[in-house]
């Protein structure tokens, strides 16, 4: 066997093998096949194991997780059988692999589900190595890792909860964080207090404690959430008194409500003049969200940052709110936790705040957290104090890391440095595939959706609706409400006034939506962050056709087809600046006509340069819906700006081909 093939059975890169082959002095002409010994080291080197135990339901159903891509032999790995019979089963459905082909998401599901087990996908971020016994390392999900299911239940002891705050920018998620902090830390200690660290950790006055996670805002706390980071146990939703419910108000509560955690009402700013708590209660009563106050569900204080007004009943309330949550930890194994914060410190390196989730993080103990691997050289608690241990939810800086790790990195200890190096070896090859795999991860479609439906696999179509206004919001809401599908349920998880952003993007990336946008115009930051989250976004200006849309991907129907109808020609005269919108072209239509919405074709010669979308069609200075020929107007288009005069452009628009 050359190099090459042994590469390509191994998942890996040619230069890679080569380059370990080599260290080892393996590899004598890189052309010639491999003797024996160099092809069993590789493969033990290289070769993943995806083995982690198959999962019974209460109801007896047998659920494995696998990643993304997955190799015949990790998959008969999970199934406990052997590789031979997964193979026998894909030639049955026409499918040709050796033990060592990676095989797409959808066949492995189908070779499960003949050997009576259902698959749930490990999301690309989400693929953990650990330790396992006898220091082989295997993948398992972040669920699974930070899972209690496994763990000694006499072991298990009280944990504290973990809140982040969240809400309206200058409500005073900043101000109740500090107020607390400065207030409420054991007392004496409070000078101790230096700096920041992401998160830290308070006692109520009954002696209860209370940890805070230190970056408010619900874009960290999804940013989080997306890379699959759940620290948080409680969310305390801050609304100024004076202010009412804002447009973030309501995102932090869709952010709140889709990571099904509790929420507790912390309407600030109690001292200011403006205070009108009963708005509040009722402003959020129109979100969905019952105040105990109204007779709901969700605890609510009336506090001031300010001046320490009902700082203690929020942290007592909150303590209360997660007592049925029954948070527990064992204290007694290795620790794992996630990264909340991270930075470069002079004269001490890397150093990095560790949320100790479960188990006791000790000074010496060896850990793997990403790709960097080492061992605690001293550890501080968030008041700056050397400590020795940091039991469960406790907030601890770190020191001893070689790079500056990732919030919503997971940090977990292992039992030597031996495993800690091949797991973080592990980890590197892993983050290798995952870019490759990242780019045949299928982004969440519309169409896609429909083809899951289809095929009964989907129940329920999540959506994130943004509107120009909140006139066309609730109409295009409304609307959406008003469809009834027998089998999938439609369900808005989010929806908001303005143009589509980042947090949208999140929002969707999480909850596997998809986002509606209602009168308004792609803008490039969401456009990417889309883009990278593997989220698809869809501009509507007619509510019907939205409507139509999303039905019909409920029935499991695709897309419709489009065909395109030449409307024009247009000649490019001159490439015009515009401050803060970039360079439109400055035209003539020669021929039929241009209209908004529509669609070109750029040719430059002979040669046609861009086909896309355009993004505006002014006169002069004001948005125009139609020009035609003999007309002057500027055109812009969606992903190019590089006109030139004489460039040409056809026009068309898109005409749905009826089914
Ligand atoms: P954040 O953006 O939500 O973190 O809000 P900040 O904590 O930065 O607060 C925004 C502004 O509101 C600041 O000027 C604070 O001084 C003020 N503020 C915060 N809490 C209170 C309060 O309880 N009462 C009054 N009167 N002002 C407050």
């Amino acid at each position: 066997m050359k190099a090459q093939e042994l590469a390509r059975e191994l998942n890996i890169n040619h230069k890679e093998l080569l380059n370990f082959l080599q260290q080892n002095r393996l590899l004598r002409n890189p052309s010639a096949p491999l003797p024996p010994g160099a092809i069993e080291a590789a493969r033990g080197q290289f070769k993943r194991s995806l083995a982690a135990p198959a999962r019974v339901q209460p109801n007896g159903e047998r659920k494995i997780q696998l990643a993304p891509v997955v190799t015949v032999k990790d998959l008969a790995d999970k199934l406990h059988v052997s590789p031979v019979d997964v193979i026998k089963k894909l030639m049955a459905s026409g499918v040709m692999a050796t033990v060592n082909q990676v095989i797409d998401f959808g066949t492995a599901e189908i070779v499960a589900d003949d050997f009576g087990y259902s698959v749930e996908t490990i999301a690309v971020d989400d693929i953990v190595s650990v330790e396992s016994e006898g220091d082989q390392v295997i993948t398992t999900s972040r669920e699974q890792l930070f899972s209690l299911l496994q763990e000694d239940p006499t072991k298990l002891k009280v944990r504290p909860p973990i809140v982040t705050v969240l809400g309206h920018v200058d409500h005073g998620k900043t101000s109740i964080l500090d107020s607390i902090r400065k207030t409420k830390v054991a007392s004496g200690e409070a000078g101790g207090i230096t700096q920041r660290i992401g998160a830290y950790s308070v006692e109520t006055a009954d002696g209860a404690k209370v940890v805070f996670v230190d970056t408010p805002g619900h874009e960290a706390f999804t940013a989080m959430r997306a890379r699959g980071a759940s620290v948080t146990d409680v969310a305390v939703l801050v609304v100024a008194a004076d202010d009412g419910v804002m447009p973030q108000t309501v995102e932090a509560i869709q952010h709140a409500r889709a990571a099904e955690v509790p929420i507790v009402v912390a309407i600030n700013k109690m001292d200011s003049e403006g205070a009108n708590a009963d708005r509040v209660h009722a402003e959020l009563a129109e979100h969905g969200l019952i105040t105990r106050h109204y007779g709901g569900e969700h605890e609510c204080v009336h506090v001031s940052a300010k001046t320490g007004q009902g700082l203690d009943d929020l942290l007592t309330t909150i303590v209360l709110s997660t007592e049925i949550l029954d948070l527990k930890a064992n204290p007694d194994r290795h620790a794992i936790g996630t990264i909340v914060d991270a930075h470069l410190e002079r004269g001490r390196g890397p150093v990095a705040t560790v949320l100790v989730q479960n188990g006791s993080l000790r000074v010496g103990d060896y850990f793997v957290c990403g790709h960097i691997y080492g061992r605690v050289r001293a550890l501080n608690d968030d008041r700056g104090a050397v400590v020795s241990v940091a039991p469960p939810a406790t907030p601890v800086v770190v020191s001893g890391l070689s790079e500056v790790p990732n919030a919503g990195d997971i940090f977990q200890v292992v039992g030597s440095e031996k495993a800690a190096r091949q797991i973080a070896l592990t980890k590197l090859q892993e983050l290798r595939s995952l870019v490759t795999g990242r780019e045949f991860a299928p982004r969440l479609t519309l169409d896609e959706i429909a083809r899951r439906a289809k095929e009964g696999e989907v129940k329920e179509l999540n959506l994130v609706v943004k509107a120009d206004a909140g006139g066309a919001l609730e109409a295009v809401v409304g609307a959406l409400q008003k469809i009834e599908d027998p089998v999938v349920q439609i369900k808005v998880v989010g929806q908001g006034v303005g143009a589509v952003n980042e947090s949208d993007v999140l929002l969707a990336g999480v909850s596997s939506a998809i986002i509606l946008g209602f009168n308004l115009k792609p803008n490039p930051a969401s456009e990417r962050a889309a883009e990278r989250e593997k989220v698809e976004v869809r501009y509507y200006d007619v509510i019907y056709k939205l409507t139509e849309d999303v039905e019909r991907a409920a029935k499991g129907l695709r897309e419709p087809t489009y065909r395109q109808v030449l409307e024009g020609r247009v000649e490019i005269l001159m490439p015009i600046r515009i401050p803060r919108q970039g360079v439109i072209a400055g035209c003539r239509v020669t021929e039929g006509k241009v209209s908004r919405g529509g669609y070109v074709k750029l040719s430059r010669g002979k040669e046609q340069i861009f086909e896309g979308g355009i993004s505006s069609l002014k006169h002069f200075k004001d948005d125009a819906r139609e020009m035609s020929a003999g007309q002057e107007c500027g055109i812009g288009l969606h992903g190019f700006d590089d006109f030139q005069p004489g460039d040409v452009m056809e026009t068309y628009r898109l005409e749905r081909e009826e089914i």
